[in-house]
């Protein structure tokens, strides 16, 4: 694979970050990941947005403006021949001499590498997901992209273990969202129950694009949190990323999401994502 590191393309065995950097030793860097189908960019603009914000929010300055972001985007698509997988961006506060407090003039990292990856022929599609319930442990900022991925990883492999799929985290009784992505459910009287946008979860670019698509069809949607036990009573289940679009979840906890397999509006949005964003993808 030819990576991206701070302005450099380079075979993946040649390219170097130094051990100081603070994204290694502190975590303290943000990420993105943008789908890549047929060779463009699906949701590229939200992703952008998002990662501003992020930026911001840890006051990191990004080491390119927003022209140059899109151009390093396209060109690793073009130079990796990447038709169908998924791009991942860090951008780090940098390198520094290891201490708490930020470094005074700190030079950001920027890497960027890709995944080929079936992203459209996914085969979980067909039967859906099994997902576990486990305590959300994260931190409180989870609005923030960051790298900070210790306990999403470490909730994975524990749903992996209890021979699940994902990890549906849960704190005060309420569903927050997947180990990596966002949760929702569809009640028996056919609204779509998404947890609103707050500290508590990511602001998932795939959960706005699917949220107004809904809207457009007329589905109704209310954005509020919903219990573990409203899970359990839902007609339908379903998470959403970058990585799976718009992926049923058949089972929570060992039990059958409805009639345990994948419902009739989360397979209507699916295919209503997959359509209207190949058709915007640049
Ligand atoms: N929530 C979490 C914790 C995630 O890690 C992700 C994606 O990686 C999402 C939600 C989904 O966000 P997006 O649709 O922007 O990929």
């Amino acid at each position: 694979r030819i990576v991206y590191v701070n302005g450099e393309w380079l075979p993946e065995s040649e390219a170097k970050v130094s051990v100081f950097d603070r994204g290694f030793l502190f975590a303290d860097a943000v990420y993105e990941v943008t789908a890549v189908i047929g060779g463009k960019l699906i949701d590229y603009a939200g992703h952008a947005a998002r990662l501003k914000r992020s930026l911001g929010e840890l006051g990191i300055a990004s080491p390119v403006d927003a022209d140059q972001l899109l151009d390093i985007h396209r060109q690793i698509v073009a130079r990796n021949n990447l038709g169908e997988g998924l791009i991942y961006l860090q951008i780090s506060r940098g390198p520094a001499d290891r201490d708490f407090t930020f470094p005074k003039n700190p030079a950001p990292t920027i890497v960027l590498f890709t995944q080929p990856k079936a992203v459209l022929a996914n085969p979980k599609v067909e039967t859906g997901i099994s997902v576990v319930t486990l305590p959300d442990q994260r931190w409180a900022r989870r609005d923030i992209k960051t790298v900070q991925l210790l306990y999403p990883s470490m909730a994975k492999m524990e749903a992996m273990r209890q021979n699940a799929d994902d990890a549906w985290l849960v704190e005060d009784g309420f569903i927050t969202e997947a180990s990596s992505a966002n949760a929702h459910i569809v009640t028996a009287e056919g609204k779509l129950i998404t947890r609103s946008l707050t500290s508590a979860i990511l602001h998932g670019i795939t959960r706005a694009s699917v949220l107004d698509l809904a809207r457009g069809a007329g589905v109704p949607v209310e954005e509020r949190a919903f219990t573990l036990e409203e899970a359990r009573q839902a007609a339908e289940a379903f998470i959403t990323s970058a990585s799976s679009f718009v992926m049923p979840v058949t089972r929570i906890d060992g039990e059958p999401v409805g009639n345990g397999k994948p419902g009739p509006v989360t397979q209507r949005l699916r295919a209503s994502y997959i359509e209207n964003r190949l058709a915007g993808a640049i």
